[in-house]
């Protein structure tokens, strides 16, 4: 789950990363209250869920009420990339000596936590990787050894910060780690970390992705349920409780398992189509299930195609057939379907299948024949 500023500055502040103090606002009015309370200037800013916002006009310094006010009317409401402000975050502004970036992430192929480190912070990060790459300073992390003083001491070094800033870089790198790991979070970036010119090193901003399946080890997150930036078909599968991820195609995808899901988006794309999701159903490949899947998959009105693929294991290949079936019994799909059914009882299944396949609901023996047809039907309905 990707956390808006505000959010990632409450689990900051929770493993004990300095930030401004600040409020949320949903009014100009609400800004300037908040304002008054954390002292004057303040910094007026966007919350959504992406970056940018001070170049396209989300963050605004203010001196006054007045101020406040006129730049919290003007940023409630932007447009930013299509993400439409509803909610501010304006603390107390901070002065500023040098902007700098840091991050943790995970190094998936080496099996690694990467920290990345650069004097030349504030700005699109990407832009400093394509333009300047040795301005990056990397540390990997051995997850079972942790991020050792000496180790951030010398990745602050050799990423060099002004000396002035060293010691609480240091101590605000050892911090993120720690809020990184404990917090279960997939990224923890803060861009710009200052230097401000009394010597401070802190946070002004936060970008912060957690890794929801950590979910149930912190009650906590429960505060950023409903905020999430999920497209209207996500929405959907998230309150059916499905594996679903959207995607741009025209070819529906159901499977059973992950493993398979994935296959059948690479098989979809190998034959020359365009996967509209990944879905997998898991075991339970019950009518509810697959009517439920049904309705998320068509509520993507870029499908022209659905593909049901289905590997029968502990789900017997008839439980599957009959849950096809009383799917469609309830629910009538505007795209033609596609299904290969094998494993356990495939055989049966295929059988109840049989006296309702039609040139909407088709059933082709392998992955890659019933992949070819989604393919060729997407194409050729209009
Ligand atoms: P982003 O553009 O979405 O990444 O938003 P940021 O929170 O990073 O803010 C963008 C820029 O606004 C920062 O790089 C700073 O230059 C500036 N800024 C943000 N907060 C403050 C502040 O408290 N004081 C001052 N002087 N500038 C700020
Ligand atoms: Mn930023």
């Amino acid at each position: 789950m990707d956390l808006m500023e505000y959010q990632g500055k409450q689990v900051f502040a929770r493993y004990g990363i300095e930030v401004s103090p600040g409020d949320v606002a949903r009014t100009a009015d609400e800004a300037v209250a908040v304002a008054q309370r954390v002292g004057y200037p303040v910094v007026v800013k966007a919350q959504v869920h992406i970056g940018g916002r001070g170049k396209a006009g989300g963050v605004k310094l203010a001196h006054d009420a007045e101020e406040t006010r006129f730049h919290a009317g003007n940023i409630l409401g932007l447009d930013i990339r299509g993400h439409v402000v509803s909610v501010l975050w304006v603390e107390h502004a901070s002065d500023i000596a040098e902007e700098y970036y840091a991050s943790f992430t995970l190094d998936r192929s080496a099996k690694k936590h990467l920290g990345m480190l650069s004097a030349q912070g504030g700005v699109d990060i990407e832009a400093v990787a394509a333009s300047a790459p040795d301005a990056i300073a990397r540390v990997w992390v051995d997850p079972t050894v942790g991020l050792t003083t000496e180790q951030a001491r010398a990745w602050v070094e050799a990423a060099r910060l002004n000396p002035a800033a060293t010691d609480g870089a240091v101590d605000i790198l050892l911090t993120l780690y720690r809020c990184y790991v404990d917090g279960d979070c997939d990224l923890a970036e803060i861009n710009p970390l200052i230097l401000t010119p009394d010597g401070q090193v802190k946070a002004l901003d936060a970008k912060v992705s957690l890794d929801d399946n950590a979910a149930f080890r912190h009650p906590e997150w429960e505060a950023f349920a409903g905020t999430e930036d999920l497209d209207e078909r996500e929405r959907l599968a998230k309150e059916k409780h499905l594996q679903y991820v959207g995607l741009d195609g025209t070819v529906g995808i159901i499977a059973n398992g992950a493993g398979l899901a994935m296959s059948t988006v690479d098989v979809v794309s190998q034959v020359g189509g365009t996967p509209a999701n990944f879905l997998d159903i898991g075991g339970g490949a019950n009518a509810a299930v697959m009517a439920a899947a049904l309705e998320v998959i068509e509520s993507d009105d870029k499908v022209r195609a659905i593909f049901i693929n289905i590997f029968g294991g502990i789900t017997r290949g008839e439980e599957v057939a009959n849950g096809i079936v009383q799917a469609l019994g309830r629910f009538t799909p505007r795209s033609p379907i596609v299904i290969r059914l094998d494993g356990t009882n495939a055989e049966e299944g295929r059988r109840i299948l049989e006296p309702h396949l039609s040139d909407r609901l088709v059933s082709q023996p392998t992955m890659l024949d019933a992949a070819r047809q989604a393919v060729a039907l997407a194409g050729t309905v209009a």
